[in-house]
């Protein structure tokens, strides 16, 4: 590992500014090259090394570690790799006829040294994800990973010394003081991932620089289930959706709006997929993870409690086992307001399940919260998918599933207020990392250049 000894941070920092204009000129050639030594990481030389890394961090299936860790990253530098000549390329733009004799474009240019801050649920995706944009965009970059995946943390550190110039990118592992320090540098860009209440450190840090941030952030995700909806598919979605990663995910449905008339339907469909996927017993299943530590295990043990401790209804699940971190596949009925599991952002595998009676009750409740990070809609009716959509906000919807509006890198992916502030992926998450700067230059002598002080009447009379 390098060794960053006193004032480590700022001695890296000004070895990769004074780098920043080289890597900004790189070819798109030169930065796919080494997008794809990246891939190459992920799919082969390291595939193992990453997948055990999260086995030991939080048993975390091997299947579930390709699935959600190591292909989109892969799929994301494929994307790249077919769009970034035209990305780089002059944006031309037209130029208006009072500015005849111009011609107008956009340069697509790096925006220096970069801080990327990524969270332990999906430590790879998340830290190589924005990476990826990162580097089509021709920064320099320093990484700091969580500390709660330490493993992962780890294999990342060799990959990234194995594959860059420090001045190009490096990655920090380290705790919370880490991101502090790294947080007091004059940054060109911040890509924050992680909680809100983090997210409003890293805002009031980078305000300091007038560094721009982009912050994808969390919150509670609510799904809607309408009496249109096929219930069965419907749940197994959810499940599905809700128990990858045991719930540690920032778009998991967070609670759930059942028609009244579907409640028993409900538990029953949930109880059979429940089982069908992790067994009677998902804490011998190999395809139930752990909660990522005990602070986090504690966390959730604690809403449980507070949730008996308030007469709702456990309709499923409810157990627990402190020494691994395990908690059932739980389902909540009956839930006050003012619970814990109704107020915070769950992060983990209990589910609120809240029935209605009329759409409007729906809409004016989630409407009460703050702005969702996704929103989850399970119907038929195209009438009613539309109202929903026209009068809620989210930073993304998917309809007749979850989870996968992340997987189109066609579509931003990205939260709205709360739930953070600008967007990843694809073009989307290169423009974050890029200065959109306007050139205009002029060929010949324009209308503009008759209208020059002294200010006569005559050039009065040609503008009115
Ligand atoms: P977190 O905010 O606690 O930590 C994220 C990162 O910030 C870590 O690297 C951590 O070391 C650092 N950090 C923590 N406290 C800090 C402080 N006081 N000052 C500076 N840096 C600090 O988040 P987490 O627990 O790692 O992840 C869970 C949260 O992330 C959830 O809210 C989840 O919804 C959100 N999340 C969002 C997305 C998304 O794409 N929008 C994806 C995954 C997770």
């Amino acid at each position: 590992m390098i060794d960053y000894s006193d004032n480590r941070y700022s001695k890296l920092f000004d070895k990769q500014k004074s780098q920043q204009l080289a890597m900004g000129r790189t070819t798109y050639k030169e930065r796919i090259k080494k997008l794809k030594a990246l891939q190459t990481a992920l799919e082969d030389t390291y595939k193992q090394a990453l997948r055990d890394a999260l086995y030991k961090d939080f048993k975390k299936p091997q299947l579930e570690v390709d699935l959600s860790e190591i292909y989109p990253v892969v799929d994301e530098i494929k994307f790249v790799n077919k769009q970034l000549k035209s990305w780089l390329s002059k944006q031309k733009v037209d130029t208006p006829i009072t500015l005849l004799g111009s011609s107008s474009w956009i340069k697509n240019e790096s925006k220096g040294v970069c801080l990327i801050i990524s969270p332990w649920n999906y430590p790879i995706n998340l830290t190589f994800g924005p990476l990826v944009s990162a580097i089509a965009a021709g920064n320099t970059v320093i990484l700091k990973p969580s500390e709660m995946t330490p493993h992962t943390s780890k294999v990342m550190c060799d990959i990234v010394n194995d594959l860059f110039e420090e001045h190009e990118v490096a990655l920090i592992e380290g705790e919370v003081e880490v991101s502090t320090e790294l947080l007091k540098l004059p940054f060109n860009h911040i890509f924050f991932t992680g909680s809100p209440q983090v997210g409003k450190i890293v805002m009031k840090a980078a305000s300091e620089h007038l560094t721009s941030v982009t912050l994808e952030l969390g919150g509670k995700s609510p799904v809607i289930i309408d009496d249109s909806s096929n219930l069965d598919k419907a749940v197994k979605k959810i499940v599905f959706g809700k128990f990858l990663n045991v719930g540690q995910t920032c778009i998991a449905p967070d609670y759930v709006f059942i028609n009244e008339s579907l409640k028993s339907a409900f538990i029953e469909s949930f109880k059979k997929h429940l089982k069908i996927f992790f067994t009677e017993n998902p804490s011998h299943s190999d395809s139930y993870g752990r909660i990522v530590n005990q602070k986090h295990f504690e966390r959730l043990k604690g809403y449980l409690e507070d949730a008996i401790s308030r007469n709702a209804t456990i309709a499923i699940g409810g157990a627990s086992e402190e020494k691994e971190n395990y908690i059932e596949p739980t389902v909540v009925f009956d839930l006050p307001e003012d619970s814990e599991l109704m107020q915070y952002e769950i992060f983990g595998p209990i589910l609120p399940v809240k029935t209605y009676t009329s759409m409007s009750e729906v809409l004016e409740y989630i409407n009460s919260k703050e702005k969702p990070l996704a929103l989850y809609i399970f119907s038929k009716n195209k009438k009613r998918i539309n109202d929903i959509i026209n009068n809620t906000r989210a930073g993304g919807t998917c309809i007749n599933h979850n989870l996968l509006q992340f997987q189109n890198h066609n579509l931003p992916f990205g939260g709205s207020n709360n739930s953070g502030i600008g967007k990843s992926h694809g073009y989307f998450g290169f423009l974050e990392f890029t200065n959109q700067r306007s050139v205009l230059k002029q060929h010949t002598l324009g209308a503009i250049d008759l209208l020059t002080p002294p200010y006569t009447d005559f050039k009065q009379k040609l503008v009115d």
